[in-house]
């Protein structure tokens, strides 16, 4: 599946990054979603949201969905190259999927995620630790704590039914049906989160605000001082700012994190 340096040389274009350098990046389209899920492992890694070399994330890369990368088993995030993705059919059975080089519960929740939800083209999972925490409260409902916080008003899902490793598809089928009527983040109830999007830019800055606005609820829920909640409607107007703000700022903080890479982890897009 690795590409020879002369073979990335003939699909490379001039780019430029915001500062004006130049950045060297291969055209191909399935080798640019090979490489931004690359940067979103490696930037995962950084900000330690990562599990040793479980957690996983995937990204589909055909019309229907239903053709997607994932992580191999065994890669630690931040050693994983854009080349190292495996490109999978969630239409397989299964059978010998781990003879392929997939985690089985990571084929499990993914393959049928993939199927019953075309509109998650990226998915991510993680056991972060902020998050997570929040996942282990009882009965926990999002707090609109802070303005990080408001941009995920209204789209979190919660799954309260932790029954261990998903070893069949039924966390998936739960799961898929959960994330319904504009929901696109999942507490996994003692277990950790799963975040959706449209593209590795969407859903890597869902990741990320997610786990600073987490931070910021476990920090002041542990000072056992009256919360300054956010009123519903400040919420829900804030999370619309969100949503319209002006900028695509989720494709320029893609961009700002692999212009890093291009110049401190240049492997990743390998
Ligand atoms: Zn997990």
């Amino acid at each position: 599946m690795r590409r020879t340096f002369s073979t990335l040389v003939q699909t490379v274009a001039l780019q430029w990054h915001l500062d004006g350098t130049p950045c060297m990046h291969p055209q191909d389209s399935l080798m640019q979603d090979r490489i931004d899920l690359a940067a979103a492992f490696r930037w995962a890694a950084r900000w330690d949201m990562h599990e040793s070399i479980a957690n996983h994330f995937s990204l589909a890369v055909s019309e229907g969905g239903t053709r997607f990368l994932l992580n191999p088993v065994g890669s630690h995030f931040s050693r994983i190259r854009a080349s190292d993705l495996l490109l999978l059919d969630a239409d397989h059975s299964g059978e010998g999927i781990a003879a392929l080089g997939a985690d089985p519960t990571a084929w499990n929740l993914h393959a049928t995620l993939h199927q019953r939800l075309p509109q998650a083209r990226c998915i991510l999972h993680t056991h972060m630790p902020y998050a997570t925490a929040l996942c282990c409260l009882q009965d926990f409902e999002w707090l609109a704590l802070d303005q990080n916080a408001c941009r995920f008003y209204g789209r979190i899902a919660y799954d309260r039914h932790y029954a261990g490793m998903a070893l069949d598809t039924s966390e998936g089928e739960r799961v898929a049906a959960l994330m319904q009527d504009g929901k696109s983040v999942l507490f996994l109830g003692n277990h950790g989160v799963m975040v959706i999007g449209d593209s590795v830019a969407q859903a890597l800055d869902e990741l990320y605000y997610l786990e600073k606005a987490a931070k910021v609820q476990v920090l002041a829920l542990s000072t056992g001082r009256p919360l300054a909640l956010i009123p519903e409607a400040v919420a829900r107007q804030a999370c619309a700012q969100w949503n319209d703000y002006p900028t695509d700022a989720c494709a320029l903080h893609l961009q700002a994190l692999k212009a890093i890479l291009d110049l401190e982890e240049t492997d990743y897009a390998l």
